[in-house]
Formats: C-alpha cells, sequence, structure tokens
C-alpha cells in the first residue's frame, strides 16, 4: 500500500531499527518505547489490522507468534506482554496490522 508508513519501512524507504526479517514478517525496535524492551513485529503484506485477518491472510499471523516466541528466547525475555491494538479507540494509529512486544519493566493490568 503506497501511503503506509509501515509498509515504507518494509520497503527500506523509511529508516528502521530492525530486530528481523524473513519473507513474511519484519521486526523493529519502536521508535517511541514504552518499555526498556519495545518492537513491533508487521507482516510485509499490507494488513489493515487483526479484524482484517481471513483464511487466505492468517498463515503470517501464525508464523508472527513463532517469530515472536524465537526472538524473545534470543533476547531473553522472561517475561514479556504482546499486544496488538484494533481501531482508534483502543489505541491504533498505524493501520498496517502489528504486535507489539514489551518487556523489562512491571506491567499492570487491565490495562489502562
Ligand atoms: P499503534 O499505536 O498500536 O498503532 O502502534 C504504532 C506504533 O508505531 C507506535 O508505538 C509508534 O511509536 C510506532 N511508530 C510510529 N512510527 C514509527 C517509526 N517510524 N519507526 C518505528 N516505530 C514507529
Ligand atoms: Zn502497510
Amino acid at each position: 500500500m503506497s501511503d503506509c508508513l509501515f509498509c515504507k519501512i518494509v520497503a527500506g524507504e523509511i529508516p528502521s531499527n530492525k530486530v528481523y526479517e524473513d519473507d513474511l514478517c519484519y521486526a523493529f525496535y519502536d521508535i517511541d518505547p514504552q518499555a526498556p524492551v519495545h518492537f513491533l513485529v508487521i507482516p510485509k503484506e499490507h494488513i489493515q489490522s487483526v479484524s482484517a485477518v481471513n483464511k487466505e491472510n492468517s498463515r503470517v499471523v501464525s508464523h508472527i507468534f513463532e517469530v515472536i516466541a524465537k526472538l524473545a528466547d534470543e533476547l531473553n525475555l522472561k517475561s514479556y506482554r504482546v499486544v496488538s491494538n484494533i481501531g482508534e479507540q483502543a489505541g491504533q494509529s498505524v493501520f498496517h496490522m502489528h504486535f507489539h512486544v514489551l518487556s523489562g519493566r512491571d506491567m499492570t493490568w487491565p490495562p489502562g
């Protein structure tokens, strides 16, 4: 999608601090970290949010969760939170599906 910030990051048109990349997904550190460790994992394909996941595109979601488990292991994250905001009221500001991975501080529940 030409006007999407995260599509531009995947294409290398906007710089990012890469954590991991393969043919299906891209992981990079959040520009405004909310925890000592805060990175995003996104599909390379443009999917607007979790609400747009369907039979045709869902394979990348399980793949992303495998990647999150692998990265958490490699980065030695003992406890972490995975968050995906869907829609403006929930806090989504970039409409290309992404999973936040946050770690390294105490976290509250329920979230604000
Ligand atoms: P959300 O608000 O859930 O849609 O998450 C979007 C996230 O993208 C926010 O945590 C932003 O800090 C992050 N973000 C926005 N622009 C960039 C960028 N250029 N590089 C890295 N992270 C970004
Ligand atoms: Zn996109």
